[in-house]
């Protein structure tokens, strides 16, 4: 037996079943690398999905924990700290909410659309709107009413009946029309599909979206919590459109590895919250906001945004030069790609990704995503191509 094999076996023993058998067991991190127990160095192409925005143990990141937690860790929803307030002002200023902005922090994406799925009931028009909008094939989380606004019936149905109300919409323009009226209260949309396979919205569907549900008084809430940080090469994907929504949920991302999640509201969805409403025990712990803070502040300081458009353009056009009959071709945007394959066979890729040294992720059987940390350099990029293409070649040779 290796010792993954022991490790595998104590896993399967005691973890729950809802996960499956971990690719290796990592011990430490630095910069875009992770290593093994037993030393193997790993690329990180995929940042713990979308969340090591910094990389591993980033010295801001390092020092805002620390820092922070010799301080003061948490206290309670009954006060208000420097840390989360700052946050509120920092989130609502990369997101553009203006003045009537507004933020609440929680601990993780489902909890963040949670809280936006509540906002939705609050803009009921007096009972007469009582209809949920999302898209199929979405995935905005796995506590009940996250999962109910997740347009996969495979995640889905074990766990009905669901929290009701919601209607999945194909994604097009056809659909919003067909859809959007006066009995919805929100339009829940991802301006990119990330689980889906990293799968774009149509042209035009974002201003459409949210001209209709502007026309008949819906909230248009985007999940951000994938896109968003400025993974995509702008702070937010929705910024792409040149939309203002009514919402955006965040997570992931904005805390570079620790746990928070948030909800920030525009104009009139501002007010919709009353006192006592929602709440959180470590919701806007002033641990992890100031982590948050430290996060997004070098972000803003490292110019990490726009390495992110310039890495993304660098990484789809190394993908499309691949000389692979498996590979179709690369779709996303900035940091945030999908390979596309043209056979089922992401499951084996990924696995030899790590013989390689490489961490991608198999969105679905023919789709691998990576969301790499928005510092990569050239270097990073030019060792992704090399590994990834060693596996490539490894599961070609095996057809
Ligand atoms: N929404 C989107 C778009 C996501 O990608 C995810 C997680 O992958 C979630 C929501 C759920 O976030 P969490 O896993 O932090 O609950």
């Amino acid at each position: 037996m290796t010792d993954l094999d022991g490790w595998r076996a104590r896993v399967d023993r005691r973890i729950m079943r809802s996960l499956g058998m971990p690719l290796a067991k990592l011990e430490r991190g630095l910069g875009a690398r992770v290593w093994d127990d037993e030393g193997n160095e790993y690329l990180d192409f995929l940042a713990g999905i979308a969340v090591n925005s910094l990389g591993h143990a980033h010295p801001v990141f390092v020092d805002a924990v620390t820092t922070q937690a010799a301080r003061l860790a948490h206290v309670s929803n009954y006060f208000m700290t420097e840390p989360a307030l700052e946050l509120a002002e920092r989130i609502t200023r990369l997101a553009g909410a203006g003045d009537e902005g507004r933020a609440w922090f929680g601990n993780s994406g489902a909890e963040a659309n949670e809280a936006a799925f509540k906002l939705a009931r609050l803009n009921n028009s007096g009972g007469a709107r009582t209809r949920v909008l999302a898209l199929v094939d979405a995935f905005h989380g796995r506590t009940m009413g996250s999962l109910a606004l997740t347009g996969k019936p495979h995640m889905r149905e074990a766990f009905e009946p669901l929290p009701g109300g919601v209607e999945h919409i194909d994604a097009t323009i056809e659909a919003l029309e067909a859809s959007v009226d006066d009995g919805v209260a929100a339009l829940f949309v991802e301006p990119i599909q990330g689980e889906a396979g990293v799968v774009e919205l149509p042209d035009g569907f974002l201003v459409a979206a949210r001209a209709l549900t502007h026309k008949h008084g819906a909230l248009l809430v985007v999940d951000e919590i994938q896109t968003g940080a400025g993974r995509t090469g702008d702070w937010f994907a929705f910024q792409h459109a040149g939309i203002t929504p009514d919402a955006i949920t965040v997570a992931k991302g904005i805390g570079g590895g620790f746990p928070i999640g948030g909800l920030v509201t525009f104009g009139h969805a501002s007010s919709l919250y009353t006192k006592g409403q929602h709440g959180s025990t470590f919701g806007g712990n002033p641990l992890a906001t100031a982590v948050a803070n430290a996060v997004l502040g070098e972000i803003e300081r490292a110019g990490l945004v726009e390495n992110a458009a310039l890495r993304g353009r660098q990484i789809r056009a190394r993908v499309e030069e691949l000389d692979s009959p498996l590979v179709a071709g690369a779709r996303g945007r900035g940091l945030l790609i999908g390979i596309g394959l043209t056979e089922p066979v992401a499951g084996a890729l990924v696995d030899e990704a790590i013989r390689a040294g490489l961490i991608v992720n198999a969105a679905n059987d023919s789709t691998i995503r990576i969301a790499p940390p928005l510092i990569i350099d050239d270097a990073d990029v030019d060792e992704f191509a090399e590994r990834f293409t060693r596996a490539l070649d490894a599961v070609a040779a095996r057809m």
